[in-house]
């Protein structure tokens, strides 16, 4: 039987408490409690548990190459619970030996014990949230840890052998100027982890920061915002990092598998509160109840069944937001016709506006499209 490889997303719907600029899907502690369940934390893994088991049957032909823990803070978890659910998934799963399996962690919800049980469960790629190393800045975003915290715990990550470490960092902060920006670029290389992410702040809807006249007046001018953007790159790539996504910059061989494996449009599925999946040209989604997700119900909504169409839209539309672009035989192995046939013009156009690149394998964008990738995006729309 021909196996293929799956990656496998597990959300964990609950923080410490809600960060100021945040629309993730997730309840800070106050808030969870106001549903009332008992042991909530634990009521929850056994749903995750009995929805991962209703994939066992359909995903018994492949392999897992990566596991992604993400949330909300799945730290928060107590270590028990993660080595629960984690036997589960070796006990019904094939997980391959090299698998690359990450746990999100915030800071202030984590300790030596804590990672000790990660190792000890099999994960060996850590997420740390970081966001700023200001810790008025912290404060500002809501988070719930000092920069100090942070490094005494990243040394605690190290000291139990994780050699594998994403941070993740923000630009266009409010009251942020390009020298704060590159003072928390330059102390978190000073960390050298393997793997950096940063991404601009977005105000979304619904969160403390939308339509707060403090936080909206004091936003960095978009001049100011783009430097950040340009500075990222350029200090990142002085100490050793590559950019491999718009966002994303890793030591060589620490690129993230999982999420490359979003970009490549490869399957997965996703379990948990709102989590999607994209499993055998199906797109979907679990419902946001957590109430009734917590009484055994995962049942999907928007389920979208994706026809060629839109699925060579997303293939360009992710594919290019990995710097080696997309494959031309990739496309044509996925979609049986050659990529010039469907989207010729529309390189050609962007080849000549200086936005793409073609070599003797890709297509990908240029170093100077980087800024305006979406404007190119858009023309891949059929
Ligand atoms: S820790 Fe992350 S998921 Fe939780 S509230 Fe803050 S930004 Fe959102």
């Amino acid at each position: 039987m021909e196996t293929k490889d799956l990656g496998i997303y597990i959300h964990i719907p609950f923080c410490v408490r809600k960060c100021a600029y945040c629309d993730f899907l997730s309840y800070g502690v106050e808030a969870a409690n106001e549903f009332g369940i008992k042991d909530i934390h634990r009521a929850y893994i056994e749903s995750v548990i009995a929805e991962l088991g209703s994939y066992v049957e359909k995903c018994n032909d492949r392999n897992i190459a990566t596991i992604y823990i993400g949330g909300g803070t799945p730290s928060i978890l107590d270590s028990s619970l993660m080595l629960k659910l984690f036997d589960y998934i070796k006990e019904n799963y094939r997980v391959n030996d090299n698998a690359e399996i990450t746990i999100e962690c915030n800071l202030g919800t984590t300790n030596i014990e804590k990672f000790k049980a990660y190792k000890n469960a099999g994960i060996n790629r850590l997420s740390l949230g970081l966001q700023s190393t200001d810790n008025a800045m912290l404060k500002i975003l809501g988070r719930v840890h000092t920069y100090e915290e942070f490094l005494k715990q990243y040394e605690d990550a190290r000291s139990v052998g994780f050699d594998n470490i994403n941070v993740d960092l923000m630009s266009a902060l409010p009251n942020q100027t390009v020298d704060m920006y590159v003072n928390d670029l330059t102390n978190v290389i000073a960390l050298n982890p393997e793997h950096i992410s940063s991404y601009s702040l977005i105000i979304e809807e619904g969160t403390h920061f939308y339509n707060n006249p403090e936080i909206i007046n004091n936003l960095p001018s978009e001049d100011d915002a783009v430097r950040m953007y340009e500075l990222t790159n350029e200090y990142l790539a002085n100490a050793g990092y590559n950019r491999y996504e718009i966002s994303n910059y890793a030591k060589n061989g620490y690129e993230s598998r999982h999420n490359s494996s979003y970009w490549k449009l490869t399957d997965y599925i996703g379990v948990g509160l709102g989590a999607s999946s994209y499993f055998e040209g199906v797109r979907y989604k679990v419902h946001r109840n957590l109430k009734s997700y917590i009484s055994g119900d995962y049942h999907h909504e928007e389920v979208e069944e994706i026809s060629n169409k839109d699925s060579m839209e997303e293939f360009m539309f992710l594919g290019l937001r990995m710097m080696e672009g997309v494959k031309c035989s990739d496309f044509k192995r996925r979609y049986g016709v050659d990529i010039e046939s469907v989207y010729g013009e529309v390189i050609e156009k962007h080849i000549n506006l200086g936005n793409l690149i073609k070599t003797q394998s890709h297509i990908k964008l240029s170093a100077e499209a980087i800024p305006i990738s979406n404007q190119v995006f858009v023309d891949f729309m059929l």
